[in-house]
């Protein structure tokens, strides 16, 4: 009987978004299996693809057989492709884009990455008896103690002796497979006693085991909310399931995977970007192949090949990391929610700082709702207070307040630790010449160059555009340029200025760019080697340092002012979390906030340490003005090189909506995307609200299609944006 496949083939043109049937020739029949790699014919040329499909159905036209397997083991499960169904819907991607966006880039279907497994080469005694010289025979000696050696280790008595021995036939070579990252574990850490709080939660999450509730987890800063993570994944392995952890990118610390590895030693698969091709690779089968019950990573781990999953937990739920803002756009909350109806599983959505989205599902009793409002360590939440800038700057202090100079020395006088936030790197975002006026912007996009003193060099943050600059305008050839707008190299110069003897360390993408600079920074901290931590909002996440008793916001109003509607929610979170570094044990922890927007409502709420407040307040906010959780919205960008063209395309869209839609659904713009230009490329955006709109995913796909075929220009969908 005949047996076929239908495959995923890997070609880039968007159109090609089917499986195509092949032949499975008989020498592979029992290789093939849903979910392998395949080489197959592919018009002229041979391509990959994956393997949907497997059956017989009578097939009465010519067809073409399949090359080769590339892969034994098999990249895809069935909830794996099940899920790549369910991405497209939620995002209108092709298929093989969603799919591959769920795998390694060592498993993904391509042509020409080989990422191999790494072996280790071992030998076994096969014959310990014959005439040997000195060499050999300490050779044959090393296997008193241990049935297999390193080759390497006999290598090192003599290369020729081992040859010798391998090939008389008293050795045997074997190789055996070595992953390439591995968590070593030094200490155990035992569990903790829970307090009432935290028992209260975990019995009540508990009583959800094998069912599919989705729970948020209220709970301040240093409230013990890992505690009760790991305490519920205990409660998990015991009924032999498995458990995923997902959490920031930025808050994948050191700490916190040497957190969990000392209470669930050599259980833990970690993944996340830090990780080399090989690594992540490696990671991933350990997980597929069922040696790892614990899985740890950022945003695309939401797809690991677990089985048979107990409990998912998302910590820091509220985080924009958990969206992908490359195709496929989708939000890894809502995959986390799909895999635990396959599984039967609840998900944990934990923060101190819920997403207005699940708290507003949480009131609707969507979700279960928990709370928990004390620090586990007993140390109370932070004073914050705010102090008014524009006062400040009339005494030239336009950096650092008084108050906030004043309490910095306070500090460290009493060698406590200082961490400050400026969510905004480099030196000087803004160069003008005195004399002429001329002002150093990118040529590709629309938006003045960064100055980075360090190399001396104006960088644009979007294009990664740079340029060398010496002290003379380019325009006037006088030397009088001047440089406004305060980054994170900026404050660090003026910190070292003001505070010579302080040890003071900065944390942002410029300063962590060499793997294991960011870990070094975190543990140099943690042992006291600095005193002050400056950063961007790196240093808001997650990290959990005693020592720390005073927490600055340089600039409360960088974040404020964007003009976005989410700008009040991600202030709220970004503040809240960055007072959270204060006073996490026995100091007393205080936050100061500088602002020029005193009266601000959400200034208010966080100084208060209100959630309530900032809910009910942004909850109106997003009523009026038909935002979501009320609204849905999507955004709808059109990019070209072409000015002409794409101006009058976007008004094109803007009409095929406006007549294919539902008439309840309203339609914004077109407007100018912000930056409009961005690496030589105009971008217009549209957005669409809506509530109930049969026609609209329809129309989107009609939209989409059309823009695919057209050259020059692409269209480019959020649904959940
Ligand atoms: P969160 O994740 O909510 O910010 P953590 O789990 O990091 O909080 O806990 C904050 C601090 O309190 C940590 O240093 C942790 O070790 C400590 N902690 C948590 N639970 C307990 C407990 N039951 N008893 C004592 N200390 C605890
Ligand atoms: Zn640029």
């Amino acid at each position: 009987m005949n047996m076929y496949a239908d495959v995923l083939v890997e070609i880039k043109a968007k159109q090609v978004d089917k499986t195509f049937t092949y032949l499975i020739p008989t020498n592979l029949k029992d290789k093939i299996k849903v979910g392998v790699l395949v080489v197959v014919p592919f018009g002229k040329k041979q391509v990959e693809g994956y393997v949907l499909n497997i059956h017989n159905k009578k097939i009465d036209f010519e067809i073409k057989e399949i090359i080769n397997i590339k892969n034994e083991e098999r990249v895809l499960n069935e909830e794996l492709i099940e899920l790549g169904y369910f991405l497209k819907e939620e995002t209108l991607c092709s298929l093989s884009n969603c799919i591959s966006s769920m795998l390694p880039k060592a498993l993904k279907a391509k042509s020409g990455n080989v990422v191999n497994k790494k072996y280790l080469s071992y030998l076994v005694l096969v014959n310990k008896d014959g005439k040997f010289n000195v060499q050999q025979q300490r050779i044959i000696d090393l296997f008193k103690n241990n049935n297999e050696i390193l080759k390497k280790e006999a290598y090192l008595i003599s290369e020729s002796a081992t040859k010798t021995l391998i090939k008389k036939g008293n050795i045997k070579e074997i190789k055996k497979e070595e992953y390439r990252y591995n968590l070593r574990v030094d200490e155990l850490d035992k569990p903790k006693k829970l307090n009432l709080e935290q028992q209260n939660a975990v019995d009540k999450i508990s009583s959800y085991f094998n069912t599919s509730k989705t729970i948020l987890l209220h709970g301040v800063t240093g409230s013990g909310k890992t505690e009760i993570y790991m305490n519920l994944i205990e409660k998990v392995l015991k009924e032999k399931k498995t458990a995923l952890v997902l959490v920031p990118e930025i808050s994948l610390t050191p700490q916190l995977i040497l957190r969990f590895n000392k209470r669930f030693p050599k259980l833990i698969a970690v993944l996340h970007s830090h990780l080399s091709d090989g690594e992540r690779f490696d990671e991933w089968r350990k997980i597929e192949k069922g040696e790892c019950q614990i899985v740890i990573g950022a945003r695309s781990a939401v797809f690991a090949p677990l089985k048979n999953i107990g409990i998912i937990i998302l910590d820091e739920e509220h985080s924009d990391s958990y969206k992908q803002e490359n195709n496929p756009k989708y939000h890894a909350r809502k995959v986390a929610i799909k895999r635990s109806l396959y599984h039967n599983c609840p998900v944990i959505l934990g923060s101190a700082t819920p997403s207005l989205d699940s708290m507003a599902r949480a009131l609707k009793k969507r979700y279960e709702y928990i709370s928990i409002n004390k620090r586990a360590s007993g140390a109370d939440l932070p004073n914050i207070s705010l102090v008014d800038m524009s006062e400040e700057a009339k005494a030239r202090h336009n950096i650092l307040s008084r108050e906030l100079e004043y309490k910095i020395i306070e500090r460290l006088n009493k060698k406590e630790q200082i961490v400050l936030l400026l969510n905004r790197r480099g030196h000087s975002t803004i160069i003008t010449c005195a004399n002429c006026g001329f002002t150093y912007r990118c040529p590709y996009c629309d938006i003045t160059l960064t100055y980075h003193k360090t190399n001396k060099h104006l960088r644009c943050h979007y294009c990664g555009y740079t340029k060398y600059v010496d002290d003379v305008c380019p325009s006037c050839h006088e030397k009088s340029l001047n440089y406004y707008g305060l980054g994170t190299e900026k404050l660090e110069e003026y910190l070292k200025e003001v505070f010579p003897t302080a040890k003071i360390v900065r944390m942002d993408a410029d300063s962590t760019t060499n793997k294991g600079f960011y870990e070094k920074i975190i543990n140099d901290f943690q042992e006291g080697k600095y005193d002050i931590l400056l950063g961007t909002q790196m240093v808001s996440k997650g990290l959990d340092f005693p020592k720390v008793s005073l927490v600055g916001i340089i600039n409360a109003d960088a974040s404020l002012n964007i003009p976005e509607y989410k700008s009040n929610e991600r202030s709220f979170a970004l503040l809240t979390q960055a007072s959270g570094r204060a006073g996490r044990s026995n100091i007393k922890g205080e936050v100061i906030i500088q602002t020029y927007n005193i009266m601000h409502p959400i200034l208010k709420c966080v100084l208060n340490h209100n959630y309530q407040a900032y809910f009910n307040y942004e909850m109106k906010i997003r009523k009026t003005l038909k935002y979501p959780p009320y609204y849905f919205l999507v955004q709808i960008k059109l990019k070209s090189r072409d000015f002409n063209l794409v101006s009058n395309e976007i008004k094109k869209v803007k009409n095929y909506l406006e007549n294919n839609i539902s008439k309840d659904s309203i339609v914004l713009g077109p407007s100018p995307a912000n930056p409009f230009l961005i690496n030589g490329i105009y971008n217009y955006e549209i957005l669409v609200k809506y509530r109930i709109d049969d026609k609209l995913i329809n129309t989107l796909k009609e939209l989409d299609k059309i823009y695919t075929i057209m050259p020059k220009i692409s269209l480019d969908i959020d649904l959940s944006y």
